[in-house]
């Protein structure tokens, strides 16, 4: 059994429990961050404190740890349930002021509610999913349009997820106005030469945190890196495909809409840049 972290305390996931006037479970008024574990340590634990941080602020919502804290409980929950390879998740959520009404409670009477648990996944790193490579279609983006704030407004993404498996595929990326955004849990890459091309930033998509690191590491082993958006005919086209994201890394796309790229298996860019970003991260993390 697991032990999560709730409110301030270690406990046995059984034991865990939230009210059901809380604004996460009635209005999806929450954040999140997921961060993935290495080796035992943390991936980016920087990027994810400050994306969090964020994310609160825009929303009008008390940040109620301190990131030296914030890290400690990450830390003290690895080492409690034992993982070397698998994922943190942390949800915080306007709390519950013991009742159901669309105004904000008063922040100064309630608190916000934080849960984080673990998430073990042996061989996350080793993943035969990359190796085989992802099978995408395509679907409309009807999200809301502050994507860049990471909400727990999950049920558009979790319906594409759905669509994707109906069609035999393994994941959607979405189009808004004939341009790709983002992946359902990631963002989109495609690769053209030694080109890599991915969406600028805005509020369409989440400012991913391995986005960051792996156009950093691209420029670093001499790739160029184009920001803009592209559509899915010119993803067809291109030479490979990848999406990035802290649970999954990088991941090759192998088949978008039913047309195979390139030669149909994982591409030698996404293939290097999934190399390159576990090695550079296990050397950082802490
Ligand atoms: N876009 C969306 C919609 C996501 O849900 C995620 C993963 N949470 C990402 C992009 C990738 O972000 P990160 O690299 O920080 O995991």
């Amino acid at each position: 059994m697991r032990t999560v972290y709730v409110n301030g305390q270690f406990m046995p996931e059984n034991e865990a429990t939230v009210s059901i006037f809380d604004r996460g479970f009635l209005m999806a008024d929450g954040v999140y961050e997921v961060t993935s574990v290495l080796g035992g340590k943390l991936i980016d634990f920087d990027g994810h404190a400050v994306r969090l941080a964020r994310s609160l602020g825009e929303l009008d919502m008390r940040n109620p740890i301190a990131k030296e804290d914030l890290l400690e409980v990450h830390r003290e929950l690895v080492r409690l349930n034992e993982i070397d390879e698998g994922l943190i998740y942390l949800q915080i959520t306007r709390g519950s002021d013991g009742d159901r009404d669309f105004a904000f409670p008063d922040p100064e009477t309630t608190e916000p509610t934080i849960v984080l648990f673990t998430q073990n996944k042996p061989g996350m790193a080793d993943s035969p999913a990359a190796k085989r490579g992802a099978k995408i279609i395509s679907i409309e983006d009807i999200r809301w349009g502050r994507r860049d704030i990471k909400t727990v407004q999950l049920l558009y993404p979790s319906m594409g997820k759905m669509m994707a498996k109906k069609a035999g595929c393994d994941d959607a990326w979405m189009v808004e106005d004939g341009m790709v955004t983002e992946g359902t849990s990631n963002n989109a890459y495609i690769v053209k030469g030694n080109k890599i091309i991915t969406r600028h930033l805005g509020t369409e998509i989440l400012h991913g945190i391995t986005r960051v690191a792996v156009l950093r590491l691209a420029r670093e082993a001499q790739m160029e890196v184009e920001e803009r958006s592209f559509s899915i005919e010119e993803a067809q086209e291109a030479d490979e495909a990848f999406t990035t994201s802290a649970s999954a890394f990088v991941m090759p796309v192998v088949e978008i809409d039913g047309v195979a790229l390139g030669e149909g298996v994982p591409g030698r860019v996404a293939m290097r840049l999934r190399e390159i970003y576990i090695d550079e991260m296990r050397k950082a993390a802490v």
